[in-house]
């Protein structure tokens, strides 16, 4: 079994960005530039977004934090929305979701010029995706490609079992895992709270990309020997012995099924490391215009 080390591999990228940076800046450029729009005082969010812009000063690139309060009207947010689509200082921008109930997610999402959609979720990216064409891929499918493409895993030919069908996760990754692509060329099944017998598609599958939201629930019994194992779970659990009284575990019982798999990714220090440093590479893209001319 072989771990899929996800922060060796975000430190690898993180100084390959850094590299980037230096080329762009070296003859008098602008290093990239990426917006983040935090609104309410969502704890998870905050930190998330935190650890976006520490990981924006890591590289070198630029990054401008715009805070709001819970009580922030719809009509401000798209104000702020259109001028970041405007200021041509900014390469890339993401909305931290979720949003205040007031605020509807998807006349935000949809007024993002698709060019500066670094999140990858307008759906003229998910569109472009769907159909092979350049996009900005959402950060954590692309974090699993960039993982496996650098582990070198053939994809090609394999039954793949997706679990979860998200909008973020389960169902962009279903489609790159398809597509006519390294990594894809793969037959993928995507399963979700509806399907009937979980486990008698699990253990047909030569790797599993599991997103579901539920600690541990793949299980040794629901695999297969020699599976590859995609855990993108990330799930507190009670714990008196950590000190902030929980852990994090994946949707996968690392410890019962490490043994089986022949690649496994550990939560913490797997998937989840790549996800930000996807984002750095979407804006990196966007600086370079490398997706929309
Ligand atoms: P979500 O809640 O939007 O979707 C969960 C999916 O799981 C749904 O499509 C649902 O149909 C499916 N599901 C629920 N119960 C099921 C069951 N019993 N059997 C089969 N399918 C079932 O979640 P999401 O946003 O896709 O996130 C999934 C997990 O991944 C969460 O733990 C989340 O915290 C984590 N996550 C991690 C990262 C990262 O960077 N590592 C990024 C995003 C999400």
């Amino acid at each position: 079994m072989q771990i899929l080390d996800g922060r060796k591999l975000a430190k690898e990228i993180r100084e390959e960005l850094a590299l980037e940076v230096q080329d762009i800046t070296r003859d008098g450029g602008r290093a990239p530039h990426l917006a983040a729009i935090l609104v309410g005082d969502n704890p998870a969010s905050q930190a998330y977004v935190r650890n976006k812009v520490r990981s924006c000063e890591k590289v070198g690139f630029e990054s401008t934090l715009i805070k709001r309060g819970e009580e922030t009207s719809e009509e401000e947010i798209l104000k702020i929305v259109e001028e970041l689509n405007q200021n041509p200082a900014i390469d890339g921008f993401i909305v931290q979701l979720p949003l205040p109930d007031h605020i509807d997610e998807d006349k935000i999402t949809l007024a993002i010029d698709p060019a500066k959609d670094v999140d990858g979720f307008h759906p003229v990216n998910f569109g472009r995706m769907a159909q092979g064409l350049p996009c900005y891929v959402p950060a954590t499918p692309f974090g699993i490609t960039e993982m496996l493409r650098r582990y070198k895993i053939n994809t090609s030919g394999m039954e793949v079992v997706v679990i979860g069908r998200s909008n973020i996760v389960g169902t962009p990754m279903s489609i790159l895992l398809s597509r006519k692509d390294n990594p894809g060329n793969a037959t993928v099944t995507l399963c979700h709270s509806r399907t009937k017998d979980l486990k008698a598609h699990t253990l047909q599958a030569d790797m599993i990309v599991a997103a579901i939201g539920r600690p541990n629930y793949v299980t040794a019994d629901m695999v297969k020997e020699g599976v590859v194992i995609i855990d993108v779970g990330i799930n507190r659990v009670d714990d008196p012995n950590a000190k902030r009284g929980y852990r994090l575990v994946g949707d996968v019982d690392f410890e019962g099924l490490k043994e089986k798999a022949s690649y496994i990714t550990p939560v913490p220090g797997g998937v989840g490391q790549l996800t930000v440093v996807s984002l750095l590479m979407n804006t990196l893209k966007a600086r370079r215009k490398e997706v929309y001319k």
